[in-house]
């Protein structure tokens, strides 16, 4: 281990260091594994989002990368050094933690020397470079108050100082924003998104809020019953979820059968039509009645149903279709009216279901 007398004089921010994992695996009892053989790469100084359901495998994944958690099997890969059996302090990460965690008995400037005094570094010495981040993350001038005395959002930046003070290569985030007010939580990400590229460091972000991840991420990897689904950058995942359970889980989308499988269509991408002025049927359009018609500000939302289908108070929409403001103007439509729906064959991306042997190839996952 590093002596920390030295390690801590100088604050230069570290160079930031890649993540690869390979074949990694969690089991916890017998059955499925929490993580099942996953393979990543997370580029050196990006930022990236493990996003998926609850229970899908995000933090027991962070965990073991963090080294609060042992593997199973498999390797974790840090700038090509194999931390997989390092202690936590050793791998060169950090972790950030939900709400922030700071002790509220201490003032900011101790909570972030807090790490330095367990490993015996002197007041002085410790004092001095917890008040050099403080003043990195523009908190200098409240280096003496409570966590209490601190807003959300001055919360965070001690909590970011602090995760910085044992000078990670990698900083690893659970959750850190799901305990805020909606207001808070988006200021405080897009803050968090402005550290991440100030200080030139790779971060690990675990979210279940598809949201939160697009907002924020170079890469998403959406997980799924401890399997990864998807990597890539938002725009891509969004754009061409490669699984009916992608389309469904970002939202957004319609997922339809066709005698050529399944395909997904952005719900922005569908055109509806009055029925009597409907095309001949074909390979992209489908007869259906609309069961909902919601208002919501630019556009119109309608709820559609294949026609034939009981409709009771309880009954939901299989797809939407958004129609702006203006084109709902033009031609309203009601509940119960029949319709066809069309899309151009571009619009339409053919979800595969995914199997185990794509997800334990490297290049399937991350193509
Ligand atoms: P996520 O963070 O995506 O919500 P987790 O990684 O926490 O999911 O959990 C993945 C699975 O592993 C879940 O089924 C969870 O119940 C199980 N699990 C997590 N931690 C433990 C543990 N310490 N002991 C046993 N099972 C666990
Ligand atoms: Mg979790």
């Amino acid at each position: 281990m590093q002596a920390p007398n030295t390690s801590v004089t100088s604050l230069a921010t570290p160079a930031p260091a890649a993540i690869e994992i390979i074949s990694l695996t969690k089991r916890y009892a017998q059955g499925k594994p929490a993580v099942d053989s996953i393979n990543l790469r997370i580029a050196s100084g990006s930022y990236c989002c493990l996003l998926g359901p609850s229970g899908c495998g995000k933090s027991t994944t962070l965990r073991m990368i963090a080294g609060h958690e042992s593997v199973t099997s498999g390797d974790i890969l840090l700038e090509n050094r194999n931390i997989t059996d390092l202690p936590a302090a050793e791998r060169g990460t950090a972790m950030m933690f939900q709400s922030f965690a700071l002790f509220p008995h201490l003032s900011a400037l101790d909570n972030v020397a807090f790490s330095l005094k367990m490993k015996g570094v002197d007041k002085a010495k410790r004092q001095a470079a917890a008040k050099d981040l403080l003043e990195r993350v523009a908190m200098g001038h409240l280096a003496e108050r409570k966590p209490a005395e601190l807003s959300g959002g001055q919360q965070q930046r001690v909590a970011l100082a602090r995760a910085l003070i044992t000078q990670p290569r990698v900083l690893l985030l659970d959750e850190p924003l799901s305990a805020l007010d909606p207001f808070l939580r988006i200021q405080m990400r897009a803050e968090l998104r402005r550290w991440q590229k100030e200080l030139g460091l790779t971060f690990i972000h675990v979210t279940h809020s598809q949201e939160e991840a697009m907002a924020l991420a170079d890469t998403m990897v959406v997980m799924n019953h401890g399997l990864i689904e998807q990597v890539g950058p938002p725009h891509e995942v969004y754009n061409r979820p490669n699984s009916e359970f992608v389309a469904r889980f970002m939202g957004g989308h319609n997922v339809i059968d066709t005698p050529a499988g399944k395909i997904g269509v952005r719900t922005d991408h569908m055109l509806v039509t009055p029925a009597a002025e409907a095309a001949a049927d074909g390979p992209h359009n489908m007869p259906a009645v609309v069961t909902d018609v919601e208002y919501q500000g630019t556009y119109v939302l309608l709820g559609l149903q294949k026609p034939g289908k009981a409709q009771t108070a309880s009954s939901t929409a299989e797809f939407s279709v958004m129609v702006s403001e203006a084109q709902f103007g033009a031609r309203p439509y009601q509940v119960g009216e029949p319709v066809q729906l069309s899309w151009a064959p571009t619009a339409a991306h053919s979800l595969t279901t995914l199997t185990k042997a794509m997800a334990a190839s490297p290049a399937a996952a991350m193509a």
